[in-house]
């Protein structure tokens, strides 16, 4: 499935670690083709890719600590924009009767969604009709006339002839028993073709339908599109009925429809069942499309990934005696999560004769690392730069004297020098002998 082959993509980039702009783009051709074989429409797969590409290309995202994931959350928030991003809820206006009409090709499930919303809207406490406008097929009135009949909703469906007439007559029997909305369901054929977008026309004229929606049967492919556009040519629709999208439908249908009409989805219907026909939320969908179990556990392994990334930075920097004054506040920051410096220092031999000498100064670690929020990142990064006019800024900036800033400094340099001794060089980390 669409949801399989992207999971897959994204685990094949995060395995990768840092991403190179190629690893970008054979991902993206990854997407292109899991796209289309999805039956996404090629301009919009065209279009999704260009702009999704754009986005994971940028430094940001390249130099991020988790590229993977960063491409992930770009990834779904295009499926969102494609899938149309608002929510589409049915709004009726306040005509009494309201009317709805539903087009589409034959088969496409407009009689079965017609029956499921006249569910929907009993259940909301409106007193829905149906209305049999498919006059060719002699058992379509019967299909209509049974579900109304299992759901107790009124079916009118006059002489079986003319389905303009059926339609008008249809409101008429709607204000006679007081029904508030009006469901006309219509005829359709295999395929587009003038007669059935005349019949169409003839019954928007003739009832001037509050809101007409286009059934669409998830599993069209990329026919969808022309179907879609040949409606909204000739009748026009307001938005969009999803079908049999508890089917192995590959999704491209949902994908290409907002983008090619310009009209939302508004409802998914999944099932036999006349309470399976959701409301449309374009988020809920991109992530089932990305697979959200997968989701949540990426942006757990985020953190993770950052966590670990900054370590190993810290580490190298270290070994090559590099240290930063981040790296300074990393350690404060370490030995507060073990405990503090009072615990540490009494797991040292002679510790506990340091604390009670009172040598160690808890306070400290704070008080230093007020000093260094006060430098800038350069600063920071470079201690070298700290000459006499930095330090009196710094000390302002921290709210302590010049003196303090010093003391850190010479903390600091005299830990660099430690460190130096300590740690073995690069080159014999890497197991290299050194020849400096
Ligand atoms: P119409 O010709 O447009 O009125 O289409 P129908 O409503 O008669 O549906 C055609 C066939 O598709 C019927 O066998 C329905 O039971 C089936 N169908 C319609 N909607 C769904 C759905 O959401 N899920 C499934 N599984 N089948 C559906
Ligand atoms: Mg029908």
């Amino acid at each position: 499935s669409l949801s399989e082959r992207l999971q897959g993509i994204f685990s094949g980039l995060r395995g990768k670690g840092r991403l190179t702009e190629e690893d970008i783009n054979s991902a993206m051709r990854e997407i292109r083709l899991a796209l289309l074989e999805a039956d996404v429409n090629f301009k919009v797969v065209k279009q999704f890719c260009a702009r999704t590409k754009e986005r994971c290309l940028t430094a940001e995202v390249l130099e991020s600590l988790t590229p993977a994931q960063n491409v992930v959350k770009i990834v779904l928030d295009e499926l969102t924009e494609l899938l149309g991003r608002t929510d589409s809820k049915l709004v009726l206006s306040s005509r009494i009767p309201n009317v709805i009409m539903l087009v589409g090709l034959q088969g496409s499930g407009k009689t079965t969604a017609a029956a499921k919303l006249a569910y929907r809207l009993k259940q909301e406490k409106h007193s829905p009709l149906l209305v049999a406008c498919d006059v060719y097929r002699p058992a379509a009135a019967d299909q209509l006339q049974t579900l109304g009949d299992e759901m107790g909703v009124r079916v009118y469906r006059g002489d079986g002839k003319d389905p303009v007439a059926i339609a008008k007559e249809g409101v008429q029997d709607a204000i006679d028993h007081l029904r508030d909305v009006v469901i006309v369901d219509t005829a359709g054929r295999l395929h587009v073709d003038d007669e059935m977008m005349e019949e169409a026309e003839a019954i928007k004229r003739a009832v001037k339908p509050d809101q007409i929606l286009m059934v669409v049967d998830a599993m069209t492919g990329q026919d969808v599109v022309n179907v879609a556009a040949a409606f909204a040519e000739r009748v026009d629709f307001d938005g969009v009925i999803m079908s049999k999208m508890d089917g192995d439908a590959r999704g491209g249908g949902a994908l290409s429809i907002k983008q090619v009409t310009g009209k939302p989805i508004k409802f998914i219907s999944a099932g036999e069942k006349p309470d399976s026909l959701e409301e449309f939320h374009p988020d809920r969908i991109a992530k089932r499309i990305l697979g959200m179990g997968d989701m949540v556990s990426l942006i757990e392994s985020a953190v993770r990934v950052q966590q670990e990334a900054e370590e190993a930075e810290t580490a190298k920097r270290l070994a090559k005696s590099q240290l930063t004054l981040n790296d300074f506040v990393d350690m404060n920051r370490q030995i507060r999560k073990m405990g503090g410096v009072r615990k540490l220092v009494s797991a040292l031999p002679g510790g506990d004769k340091a604390l009670g000498s009172g040598q160690v100064d808890e306070g400290a670690l704070d008080h230093m690392e007020v000093i260094i929020n006060s430098m800038t990142k350069a600063e920071r990064e470079k201690p070298d730069l700290l000459n006499g006019s930095r330090r009196a800024r710094i000390a302002a900036g921290a709210g302590v004297s010049v003196t303090e800033v010093n003391q850190l400094m010479k903390q600091f340099n005299e830990t660099k020098k430690m460190m130096k001794k300590m740690m073995p060089s690069v080159d014999e980390l890497s197991g290299k002998k050194g020849k400096k």
